[in-house]
């Protein structure tokens, strides 16, 4: 089951994309947590990806195409995977359609998260994330066990500098402009699937897991 994520930032792509990545055991592919764990390395990619992030805007398609048609080639994603965060424009998911074809595949399903733009950046505020292992959390909507620490890895989680309200809504006209155009593409493809993101996690899981199958 090859699935891509769609939603704007805070929809609760990420919340969503490690659920479903348990429950049908495949990988779960965040660009957005590969670009930090470069930053956190160091590495060159990281640096230039950080420019970019820093300021809401999206990382040059030429910096993110190559490496998701890498990583989806690796043999733990032959049984399919989660891809979280990409594509976030039109020639993204160009390419990736592209590189899939050429072997024969095809995605399955886009599932897009909706949430009204109003509720995205109390959302933002209030989300924590660990730099150990890419988890998210929510000071009121699913808070650690305690206080600032990962309940998966125990990590201490930090509030992304990029989901500083100014910068959130930035992200925000970003995703209306390049990335909201994925849902008409997906749609044209037969392979669009939306649901309701401003229910509680577990209704949102269910109605995915509704529409994907058991
Ligand atoms: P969110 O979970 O809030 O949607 P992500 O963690 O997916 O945010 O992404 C954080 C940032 O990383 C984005 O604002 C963008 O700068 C960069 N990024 C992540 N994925 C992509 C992509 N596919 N194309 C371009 N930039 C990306
Ligand atoms: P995305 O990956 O789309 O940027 P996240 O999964 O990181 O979004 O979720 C953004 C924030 O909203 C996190 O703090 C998360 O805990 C919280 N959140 C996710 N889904 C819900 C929901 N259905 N209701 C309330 N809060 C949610
Ligand atoms: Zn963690």
């Amino acid at each position: 089951m090859k699935i891509i994520m769609l939603g704007a930032p805070g929809a609760g792509k990420g919340t969503q994309a490690k659920l479903l990545a348990e429950k049908y055991q495949i990988p779960h592919i965040s660009t957005g947590d590969i670009f930090r764990a470069n930053i956190k390395q160091g590495t060159e990619l990281g640096k230039k990806a950080k420019e970019y992030m820093d300021q809401g805007l999206l990382v040059p398609d030429e910096l993110v195409v190559d490496l998701v048609v890498d990583r989806v080639a690796q043999d733990d994603c032959a049984g399919g995977y989660i891809l979280d965060g990409f594509p976030r424009t039109i020639p993204q998911a160009e390419a990736l359609d592209a590189a899939l074809e050429r072997s024969g595949e095809q995605i399955d399903r886009a599932v897009d998260v909706e949430v009204a733009d109003e509720h995205i950046v109390s959302r933002m505020a209030g989300r924590r994330a660990c730099v150990g292992c890419g988890a998210t959390y929510h000071i009121q909507h699913n808070p650690t066990k305690e206080e600032g620490i990962c309940d998966h890895c125990g990590e201490t989680l930090i509030l992304r500098d990029d989901d500083q309200p100014e910068t959130v809504r930035k992200r925000l006209d970003v995703y209306h402009e390049q990335t909201q155009p994925l849902i008409d593409y997906y749609r044209a493809q037969g392979k669009l699937a939306e649901v309701d993101g401003a229910v509680p996690m577990d209704e949102v899981f269910d109605a995915i897991v509704r529409i994907l199958g058991e």
